[in-house]
């Protein structure tokens, strides 16, 4: 007989932890309680030695797939005259929790999309502890409904039920709801009329296989979309983006994508994996026009990774989804900059009325042999997961560069970087920018008392940094590259590294740069 007193650091909040540890400890017979703390989860079991040591074994091999785990401390504690095995409710405390990130649909929830019998048959809001928005929807920290978006939505008794179920899957899953009581998809010609008397998903369908290009609202912003097939259209909707060749996004089932690219095992791995980013493959002669990615061998794809996707895509397999933006601004996310800013271009827009309090573009990366995925965009799926820092920091704000920016607000081991926030050349850049800052130093509760900026006195980036109470540490542009590179791999010595980065201010003040 023995008693174990665990703490498990990282994100365990909003992933369905506790009733999983919950299930875990009534299996192996064991008593105890579980209850989520300010920075993990607070464990205590008690049962026969075997159980208690496969039960730690568990916690980190069965754990459910969006928890992030850390780090994990067990000591024995002398035995407690207890039989039962609780979740205890936390109360709010000074400290913070971390944020998990916006998960794919999980399979189970899509069995339950498609079977005809289930309540939530073809539900385009359907998620679960395993799935679901996360970081988008909430607007103040910790997790809970009450905190997110979903806030306006009122539970139904068949929902609330599974919610207050320890042995439901959506025990505790905050944006749990139905067609009763959930939000509800509408479309809308740009001209802001409802199209009625359709379902609304069926009828985007139907339009974008008639080569219209349509506006959706996802989990983190708006995508436009279009036929992925069909070359005018395409080339339409480039001249529009100002990109005449940088490659669309595409999105396709993976059991589709064989078809248009070429995909290992690792690949497809990683499509079904909760983070569902926009891979690089190398591409296939196809049923997808050229115009999708002019003179390029790869591909960017993605699978579905919102309900409303899944059922699109049952409809029509190949659709062009970028990114609704004009350039460089901030991804679309409200009704009312679709209406102001792409009334040129798409002809409806179908929208839902659960707020994105966040908005979050897609994450991009490729698979290389040996050494797995390489981000090339860190956002949707990761943020605001932390990056573990090998040495404790003070509390620091980077501010990052001027293109393609992200900002990073760093204490003790910590290091939270940002969405993609996009060029810093624009008003509407500008002000997403310092409304992420905000937000993190809100979230996290860091205040930066270290700002570190580009060299670069006319960056807009500098300027801000500048503006910031704090020492300031001005860093050269390459050389930033080259010690996030050390940072990564934790390299300690002397180096001499080259950084190929377009140009940069150099520390005489001339251009520096390579490509
Ligand atoms: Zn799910
Ligand atoms: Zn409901």
């Amino acid at each position: 007989m023995q008693r174990k007193k665990i703490k498990g650091k990282g994100i365990v909040r909003g992933v369905g932890f506790r009733p999983f540890v919950y299930r875990c400890a009534r299996d192996l017979s064991l008593s105890g309680y579980v209850r989520n703390t300010t920075d993990g989860v607070d464990i205590e079991v008690q049962g026969a030695t075997e159980s208690v040591a496969r039960f730690l074994r568990e916690l980190r091999l069965k754990k459910p797939p969006a928890a992030r785990i850390d780090s994990v401390l067990a000591e024995t504690v002398p035995l407690r005259n207890a039989k039962s095995f609780d979740i205890k409710v936390s109360g709010l405390s000074k400290g913070f929790t971390q944020i998990s990130p916006d998960i794919a649909t999980c399979t189970d929830c899509l069995a339950e999309m498609y079977d005809s019998c289930d309540r939530r048959f073809h539900f385009p809001f359907i998620n679960c502890t395993n799935c679901g928005p996360r970081y988008s929807i909430i607007q103040k920290t910790p997790y809970d409904r009450q905190r997110t978006t979903m806030r306006s939505f009122t539970m139904c008794s068949d929902c609330a039920h599974e919610f207050k179920s320890v042995s439901d899957r959506r025990f505790h899953a905050q944006p749990d709801c139905c067609s009763i009581c959930g939000p509800v998809f509408e479309l809308r010609t740009i001209d802001k009329k409802k199209v009625r008397n359709v379902e609304p998903i069926t009828e985007t369908a139907r339009l974008l296989k008639r080569g219209k290009i349509i506006a959706i609202k996802g989990i983190g912003g708006f995508h436009i979309a279009c036929d992925a097939t069909n070359s005018q259209v395409v080339r339409r909707l480039r001249e529009f983006k100002h990109r005449p060749t940088k490659p669309l996004a595409i999105m396709a089932a993976v059991q589709d994508i064989d078809t248009i690219a070429f995909m290992n095992r690792d690949e497809e791995n990683i499509f079904a994996a909760p983070v569902a980013p926009i891979l690089l493959l190398a591409k296939k002669k196809s049923v997808i026009c050229e115009e999708v990615a002019p003179n390029n061998p790869y591909l960017g794809i993605m699978v579905p990774y919102a309900p409303v996707h899944h059922l699109l895509l049952s409809h029509i397999p190949f659709l062009v989804m970028t990114s609704a933006n004009i350039q460089d601004e901030p991804l679309v996310k409200e009704d009312e900059e679709v209406i102001e800013k792409l009334a040129t271009i798409v002809s409806h827009y179908l929208t839902h009325n659960r707020r994105i309090e966040n908005r979050c573009d897609d994450s991009i990366g490729f698979y290389l042999d040996g050494k797995g995925f390489s981000i090339l965009r860190r956002s949707r799926g990761y943020v605001p997961t932390p990056v573990s820092l090998p040495r404790d920091v003070v509390p620091t704000l980077a501010v990052g560069p001027y293109l393609k920016n992200t900002f990073t607000l760093a204490h003790k081991r910590d290091a939270y970087i940002s969405p993609h926030i996009g060029d810093l050349d624009n008003l509407e850049t500008l002000a997403f920018f310092n409304e992420m800052i905000a937000k993190y130093e809100r979230w996290f509760r860091i205040k930066p008392e270290l700002i570190v900026h580009d060299l670069h006195p006319d960056y807009l980036s500098t300027k801000v940094a500048q503006d910031i109470p704090g020492r300031k540490v001005a860093v050269q542009h390459h050389m930033a590259h080259i010690v996030s590179c050390l940072g990564e791999h934790q390299v300690y010595d002397d180096v001499i590294g080259i950084a190929f980065d377009g140009t940069g201010y150099g520390i005489d003040g001339k251009i520096w740069g390579a490509e």
